[in-house]
């Protein structure tokens, strides 16, 4: 399992594209779909500011502004009514909110899903959950490229050799080679094509 201590450490990671260095694009997802809606989302240094809305069964959704503290896992989430009445989230939603994170490259090589990050009282359910649910990176060097793919809950690697043109675009990829071994530091190719050399030697 690949887990941060916080979700600042998270969403470094999730950024940074091992393949060409750049920052990836993030999206970040809120539920659970049938009781909220996500209208937008921003971070400013250490907050995250979530707003959405609660479904609820009278003719006006509720508005919501959730703001994230991503160093200490602790939120805060605030309502004001038009007649000036706030109203407790947590008094009026049993559910745990959760986001997660999807993060993909514009170079078309990396992407990555989050876990859920569950938050019930205004603290993060499970603070050793805080990770990567599932990544992929294409990997490349003059002479070898492969296909790496990781699914961290079923503790699972897939290998493909990967066949490409010479501007890079994957023309056929092998069938894969899958192992247990899912601690690759894509922050090291080198490691990292070393690592994957070996698998397939005994695979
Ligand atoms: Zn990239």
């Amino acid at each position: 399992m690949k887990v941060f201590k916080n979700i600042n450490s998270l969403w470094d990671y999730c950024l940074v594209c091992h393949a060409c260095k750049k920052n990836r694009n993030i999206e970040v997802e809120l539920g659970p779909d049938i009781y909220v809606y996500l209208h937008k989302w921003k971070k400013i240094r250490n907050k995250l500011i979530v707003e959405f809305s609660y479904r609820n069964n009278s003719f006006n959704d509720l508005n919501f502004k959730w703001t994230i503290n991503c160093n200490t896992n602790k939120s805060s989430i605030t309502q004001k009514n038009d007649d000036g009445l706030k109203l407790d989230f947590n008094s009026i939603c049993d559910e745990p909110l959760y986001i997660y994170i999807n993060s993909s490259c514009n170079c078309g090589r990396s992407q990555l899903s989050t876990l859920d990050l569950s938050f019930k009282d205004n603290c993060i359910v499970n603070p050793t959950q805080i990770g990567i649910e599932r990544e992929s990176i294409y990997l490349n060097s003059s002479d070898k490229k492969y296909y790496l793919s990781v699914e961290y809950l079923e503790q699972k690697a897939s290998i493909h050799r990967v066949n490409s043109t010479a501007n890079d675009v994957i023309t056929s990829m092998s069938k894969p080679a899958i192992t247990k071994i899912i601690n690759f530091d894509l922050s090291n190719l080198e490691k990292t094509f070393n690592q994957i050399e070996n698998i397939l030697l005994f695979n």
